[in-house]
């Protein structure tokens, strides 16, 4: 595989951009190669500037559940451009984003439309502190909620420690009201509450882990968060910018039946434009300016482009059957991965939930960010760079999950599970 004018790209990039990305991950380094820099999209495709083409299982992470240039998304977009790109002021497309959701996401009873998911959890988590009046919050180790100050905070060790920040630039005091607790750990929650639960605001997680592989909640585990929150008077937040519209069309709340106070979306709703969005209980989101007095604005948000994108790809995805055949193929390709692993002897645990899918280089079970830890990602690199090489565009992170479109056809699926089979067969 080629990879010149990437190559030459990345160089000038780098004198220009940190680290040539306008998004870390991006960069590659994580598996020690240099990213293909994209010309364009197509169906489950992507095509880079030396003329290779890839199966694109990144999909934006995760916002493309159509694929690229969804005929559908993109001539709506084109006829959107038309009637202006930004207007600053109401419209009724916004309405009908806010009540297509409403109707799709269960906890959901008002949302307010932001750009970035980053966005939706830092607004969310002002709205519970707004509300409940406490200033701590509980995150899980290993859960990402974008790149908010007191998000950005991991584990130090064991489950009751107070959080470290995990980038230089968060102050102490931020990191001082970010409790963290190891996901899937119920006890290390209660325990945390019983000492100052008084004084927490609110629980956010991912309730699928997604951003250290794919890491599904144990049984109990969700149903105890809800439980616990609601006896302290702390709110549940679900971030769902990336579960959204992929486990399950109303979410992992609607897949393991558990209803947050309040969730936070983004990817999919903007079907690839930049957007997120944070909903909820009536009561809390009144809260919101200009109803009540927790402050929140954008001047682009509610974009009509973006809520056009967004849209046009909720509704299709909403059609009878759309959304099950994604699901249907997702299973197609863990099953092959699986058998793939079963015929090499490879005993690694494989998790797929709705549209999301990945495999760990660890041993079994992964359960939390520190098992997932134990993962050798010298291997998931030597992995990576096979797929690559075979045409296959997988996050290049052994702590990302993979994604599934509509796009993609069985014989996509069957290029990469044959792909699959020579890459781990080569790196064993
Ligand atoms: N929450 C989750 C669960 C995410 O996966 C991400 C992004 N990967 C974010 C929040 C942040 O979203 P954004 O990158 O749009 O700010």
């Amino acid at each position: 595989m080629k990879l010149d004018r990437s190559v030459r790209l990345l160089q000038r990039a780098e004198r220009v951009i940190p680290g040539g990305v306008n998004s870390p991950v991006r960069s590659f380094r994580a598996v020690e190669d240099s990213p293909p820099f994209i010309a364009r999209g197509e169906g489950p495709y992507l095509y880079d500037v030396d003329g290779n083409r890839f199966i694109d299982y990144v999909l934006s992470w995760g916002p493309l559940v159509l694929g690229h240039a969804h005929p559908e998304v993109a001539g709506a977009l084109k006829d959107a451009v038309d009637r202006g790109t930004s207007y600053g002021a109401p419209t009724e497309l916004e309405v009908k984003m806010a009540e297509k959701i409403v109707g799709m996401v269960p906890s959901v009873e008002v949302i307010r439309m932001v750009n970035s998911g980053t966005e939706a959890t830092m607004s969310a988590l002002r709205l519970a502190r707004g509300f409940t009046g406490r200033d701590k919050i509980i995150k899980f180790d290993g859960c990402y909620h974008g790149h908010v100050d007191s998000l950005l905070v991991q584990a130090g060790s064991g489950a009751t420690t107070l959080g470290m920040p995990d980038s230089p630039g968060v102050s102490k005091a931020v990191a001082a009201t970010t409790i963290t607790a190891p996901f899937n750990d119920i006890e290390a929650v209660r325990t945390i509450f019983a000492e100052e639960g008084e004084e927490i605001a609110a629980v956010i997680l991912e309730p699928v882990a997604g951003n250290m592989g794919v890491i599904p909640p144990v049984p109990g585990f969700l149903e105890g968060l809800r439980e616990i929150t609601t006896a302290y008077g702390a709110l549940l937040i679900f971030d769902e910018v990336m579960t959204g519209f992929r486990v399950a069309l109303g979410g992992a709340q609607e897949l393991y039946g558990v209803t947050p106070d309040l969730t936070c979306l983004g990817k999919v709703i903007g079907g690839g434009l930049p957007v997120g969005a944070y909903g909820g209980r009536r009561d809390l989101m009144e809260q919101v300016s200009p109803s009540g007095a927790v402050y929140q604005a954008g001047t682009l948000s509610g974009n009509p482009l973006a809520m056009t994108a967004g849209y046009v790809t909720l509704d299709i995805i909403s059609r009878e059957g759309v959304f099950d055949s994604i699901v249907e193929r997702a299973t197609a390709l863990s099953e092959g991965i699986k058998n793939n692993l079963a015929k090499l002897g490879l005993d690694l645990p494989m998790a797929q939930v709705g549209t999301m899918f990945g495999f760990f280089f660890a041993g079994s079970p992964v359960r939390n960010y520190q098992e997932a830890m134990g993962s050798d990602t010298k291997r998931f690199a030597a992995y990576f760079s096979e797929m690559l090489k075979r045409g296959i565009y997988l996050a290049p992170s052994q702590f990302e999950a993979g994604f599934m479109s509509s796009a993609h056809r069985v014989d996509d699926v069957e290029d990469t599970v044959r792909a699959n089979f020579e890459a781990l067969k080569s790196i064993l």
